[in-house]
């Protein structure tokens, strides 16, 4: 008996010696992130959420010297915008229609999949593509959001369901696109959807059981209910009219968070109106309430304890989803404990985290909505521009803000935040006879379709080319959140670029639209190492560290808003993948051709002027939000001027009858008649023709003709700036 207890001691010695030095993911471990500097255990790294990695093996001297590891091709070109979580040498990562792979993360080798089965149709209430932003971990399991509203957990070591929640109600067309947040035992999520008509809200889990502990509506419901707490009464008396609650109202919470355990406070980035336009959602005044603001809330309860509005009575989707990262900052010879955020409008704010007292705010991008932000009031000051409701004002930034969902990063050494930052304008008006469009359809209040606003006359893709790129920046910003003052910056070729890692080494990674990752001086932003990715990057680079080797990881794959519908008339969209890089690393990945090139000339056009001008407007209205204003500009979607015979034989059974509904094209019945679809279909056709004949131009001339469009098209844009 003796020796068989000394042997079973010696086995189970031998058996806890073998395991992992670290055991399942909880509060104490993810609070303590940064003494396990080669992990990556939640969605920002650590609570604070700063994606500044403590490790120090690449570094400004020998960056240059990465190479590529692994790479992981996901099979779809959609986009990816997850952060990978890395935990005991395991790679977690999530791919569009809301799958999770898990990795061996120094080899690549594949551990598990998992599929959650999203239905293709529920793509259509994706506004901004059916991305996916990450999984959480806690416990022995692994949780992702689906695309179609659910939270499911998984266990770690097999991808088996554990459970498998419904968190949203399935007749209104909600999503979940942003990564949970697990905290004390709960998981936390949110959902999108303000551009249809929603009511926003968040709400936490358990996540042993998946059974709901709280939820907090972020917007008031039907006034003739009873409200859902008194936060919920104060809220309301900041709306009028009956367009909000009937249509939803918005203020969905769909991607940022953060946690402080020692304050106790679950800080959410509160998101745009339902409809955009205040005029029509609120039309006798009112703040909105907590329409496009940072709401603190205690994380056991989902109680109110305090909010900052950062755009008051919203009119211009300037969402304060954006990321939020807490931190300590030196202000005027005080530390003070600080939550930052470089929302969709334009300023860069530095608030108080215990009570949510403004401490300073100032633009970051060139802006013409509002002049200022006055610190007395905490409010922003509009200027003349800003008042749409009579007539259509052009102002900036445009609708996806000065800085949308991608990540930044703060790298404490420097005292900086680096920002992936937009310049761009757009118009901006009132619908004139609002009537709210039930299902997948956008609600936005505004008159007309959008970017083209149906009077812009056609010009060649050079000259169009041109115009949107001088009037479209994208950038890479290091900001002083003390002095509130932008310290260096880097302008991109592309309006839509990556989120942002920092390493205290002194680096900064960000991939961008055209297709590179690169690696930045933290200090000067000088560029140290770029390498082609074969696909634009939207995602924010990660880093670990496995048997002492320093390794940084990105999912590369052009997508989201702009991937679906923005402007890249140029370059065609590589495969998606997960890209893996370390010092030395050796392995190549594919490159694919970047320009799209039509193989059979397309039908004959045999459409009237009226019909393909009418199908163009139809086109604009319906199908240029997934496949691209004046066609084909973003790559995610199917270019419609590169359909084959087959698809033109079809044309009507997939836009009315839905036969692809399978693939995410549903059926637009409901809003396109026969002779509507046929106009549609003559316009394309027009338009494919018009590609064939520039694709077999060339010679010295057809070059100079570019040469003098792009001419143009610069003199236009730099006028369109001024
Ligand atoms: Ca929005």
């Amino acid at each position: 008996m003796i020796k068989l207890s000394a042997l079973l001691a010696i086995l189970s010695l031998n058996a806890l010696l073998a395991m992992p030095l670290q055991g399942a993911v909880d509060g104490a471990r993810i609070t303590g992130a940064n003494s396990e500097a080669g992990a990556w255990l939640s969605h920002g790294r650590n609570y604070s959420e700063d994606r500044e990695s403590p490790l120090t093996g690449i570094t400004p001297d020998n960056v240059k010297e990465l190479g590529l590891a692994w790479y992981f091709d996901t099979h779809t070109t959609r986009g990816l915008e997850a952060s990978p979580l890395i935990i005991d040498g395991v790679m977690y990562s999530t791919t569009s229609w809301s799958e999770v792979f898990a990795h061996n993360a120094a080899s690549g080798e594949l551990l598990w999949h998992y599929d959650p089965a999203v239905p293709r149709a529920w793509g259509i209430n994706a506004c901004c593509d059916v991305v996916n932003r990450g999984v959480a971990a806690w416990g022995d399991n692994i949780y992702v959001g689906t695309i179609d509203g659910r939270l499911i957990a998984l266990h770690k070591d097999s991808g088996a369901v554990q459970w498998d929640v419904l968190t949203i109600d399935p007749d209104k067309p909600y999503t979940i696109t942003g990564a949970p947040r697990a905290i004390k035992g709960k998981i936390i999520i949110g959902n999108g959807g303000a551009e249809y008509g929603v009511r926003g809200y968040v709400g936490a889990y358990d996540a042993q059981t998946g059974a709901r502990v709280w939820r907090f509506y972020t917007v008031p419901g039907n006034p003739a209910e009873p409200y859902e707490s008194d936060t919920m009464r104060m809220a309301a008396t900041t709306w009028t009219g009956d367009q909000f609650w009937k249509n939803g109202g918005g203020g969905t919470v769909w991607d940022s968070m953060a946690f402080d355990p020692a304050l106790n406070l679950l800080y959410i980035g509160v998101g745009n109106g339902s409809p955009w336009n205040r005029w029509v959602r609120s039309p006798g005044g009112g703040d909105n309430l907590f329409l496009s603001s940072v709401v603190a809330l205690n994380p056991d309860t989902g109680a109110y304890v305090w909010h900052y509005q950062t755009t008051p009575a919203d009119s211009w989707d300037f969402t304060a989803t954006q990321h939020m990262i807490l931190g300590e900052l030196q202000i005027e010879g005080e530390q003070r404990s600080v939550i930052m955020q470089a929302p969709k409008n334009g300023f860069f704010y530095v608030l108080d985290r215990a009570t949510g007292e403004l401490i300073s705010a100032e633009p970051y991008t060139a802006i013409s909505w509002a002049s200022h932000v006055d610190l007395a009031t905490g409010r922003p000051v509009e200027t003349e521009l800003a008042d749409h409701s009579q007539q259509q004002q052009i102002t900036s930034p445009w609708a996806l803000g000065s800085h949308n969902w991608q990540p930044m990063a703060f790298n404490k050494a420097t005292g900086l935040v680096f920002i992936p930052a937009m310049e761009a304008s757009m118009p901006f008006s009132t619908a004139k006879d609002y009537v709210h469009k039930k299902g997948g359809h956008f609600n936005l209040g505004q008159q007309g379709a959008g970017l083209k606003g149906g009077d812009i006359p056609p010009i060649p893709d050079a000259m169009l080319d041109a115009v949107i790129k001088k009037l479209m920046r994208g950038k890479l910003i290091a900001w002083d959140p003390v002095a509130q003052r932008q310290r260096w910056q880097v302008e991109h070729t592309t309006v839509w670029n990556g989120g942002v890692l920092t390493t205290q080494s002194g680096l900064v990674f960000q991939g961008t639209g055209d297709q590179r990752l690169v690696a930045y001086s933290a200090a000067t932003g000088e560029v140290l190492w770029q390498t082609d990715t074969g696909t634009g990057i939207v995602a924010p680079p990660v880093s670990f560290e496995i048997d002492g080797e320093q390794y940084i990881a990105v999912m590369a794959g052009w997508g989201g808003a702009v991937g679906l519908s923005g402007p890249n008339i140029i370059q065609s969209n590589g495969t998606s993948r997960l890209l893996v890089y370390k010092l030395g690393g050796s392995a190549s990945h594919p490159i694919e051709s970047k320009r799209f090139v039509m193989k059979q000339a397309p039908p004959t056009s045999l459409g009237s002027a009226k019909a393909i001008d009418r199908g163009e407007n139809l086109y604009m209205g319906n199908c240029a939000r997934c496949h691209g204003p004046n066609i084909g500009l973003g790559g995610v979607i199917p270019d419609l001027r590169y359909m084959n015979a087959d698809t033109h034989r079809l044309f009507d059974d997939i836009v009315r009858g839905g036969i692809y509904s399978g693939l995410g094209m549903v059926s637009f019945a409901d809003v396109v008649d026969e002779r509507d679809t046929q106009d549609i279909h003559h316009y394309l056709i027009d338009a494919a023709n018009e590609r064939w004949q520039q694709q077999h131009a060339s010679g010295w001339w057809h070059d100079l003709l570019n040469w003098i469009y792009a001419v143009i098209g610069n003199v236009v844009g730099w006028f369109m700036t001024l």
